[in-house]
């Protein structure tokens, strides 16, 4: 759905509200040319209890974070960030959207170094479902392992959230799409499972859960830690520095995604080959299921995770 098709109207830029169509950036923005910005994805979920985001605070880490590598001097709060985004969902009526926040350097020259440049900040939302559609949701999608290899940490730091790199996510995916695949997994540089464009992997054997190492150049999920603690307070057992190599795709039990905005996707098939039975495996649904229930504030125990709107 296009951004005209949605009934949303103000974004906040650099503390200040402003309507959709004016929220302008120059054309010599350096983060435009260089890719030199950093972001985040969250969403707010329409809770029982009324409409909350979702794990803000490890959202605003990630972010502030990121900004350090990046050497962006954020010229906000936490407060200002979390109550503008607040005042976006209260005042546009969004029972459940997903968040943007995005730290960019600004209009001053376009040496590649930014420092004379200013560090902008603004925060969008707008109502997103399931990312990679509702029916993957229960039926799982088809992927393909990337003939693109995701950048070692060495190269780019990849516990960093910042906007060039999705260059290499950009690349997997639509190679993907253009050979009839929803998605793609990416290798990293030695040929190991890392991750998919925007999304962590999830494997089960013999009722284990198995999740690639942050050593292997992957991004910290907040979804993968989300489903890693509930997996384990199911009482499963969770393998969170897994090295897993290509081959084991193929043979898994059960293959899943897990992000922001992909939530709990099966997998259904990798290189054309049926992952288990072809469909969502029962500890997937299992797992699903109780995100689900906890994100629909339907699972008590762990109400920190959630900050009302
Ligand atoms: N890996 C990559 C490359 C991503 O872009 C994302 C989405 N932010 C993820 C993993 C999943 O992270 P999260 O669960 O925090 O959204």
């Amino acid at each position: 759905m296009s951004f005209e098709e949605m009934d949303v109207d103000t974004i906040w830029m650099d503390g200040e509200f402003v309507d959709w169509d004016d929220a302008q950036a120059h054309i010599l923005t350096h983060s435009l040319h260089y890719g030199t910005g950093v972001f985040e994805g969250a969403r707010c979920y329409d809770t029982a209890d009324g409409p909350a985001l979702f794990r803000w605070d490890e959202h605003l880490d990630r972010l502030f974070d990121s900004a350090k590598v990046l050497d962006h001097d954020i010229d906000h709060t936490r407060e200002e960030i979390t109550e503008a985004t607040l005042t976006l969902i209260r005042e546009q009526d969004l029972a459940s959207c997903y968040i943007r926040p995005l730290v960019y350097y600004g209009y001053n020259n376009l040496g590649v170094s930014p420092e004379e440049c200013p560090s902008r900040t603004m925060v969008a939302c707008w109502p997103w479902g399931a990312y990679l559609g509702e029916d993957a949701i229960e039926n799982g999608v088809d992927v393909m392992v990337s003939s693109w290899r995701k950048h070692a940490s060495s190269m780019i730091p990849t516990n960093v959230k910042a906007t060039g790199p999705y260059l290499n996510s950009m690349l997997a995916g639509e190679e993907a799409r253009r050979n009839g695949y929803v998605e793609a997994i990416v290798l990293n540089k030695e040929g190991k499972v890392a991750e998919g464009p925007g999304e962590n992997v999830f494997m089960v054997n013999d009722g284990e859960i198995f999740t690639t190492g942050l050593s292997e150049s992957i991004l910290d999920g907040i979804t993968r830690d989300t489903v890693i603690e509930l997996a384990r307070d199911l009482g499963y057992t969770v393998h969170d520095e897994a090295s897993i190599g290509r081959g084991e795709l193929y043979t898994a039990d059960e293959l899943f995604f897990t992000g922001t905005a992909a939530e709990v996707t099966p997998i259904r098939s990798v290189d054309d080959t049926e992952i288990g039975n072809g469909s969502r495996g029962p500890i997937t649904e299992e797992l699903q299921q109780q995100f689900f229930d906890l994100v629909e504030g339907q699972l008590g125990g762990y109400d920190g995770w959630f900050l009302p709107v």
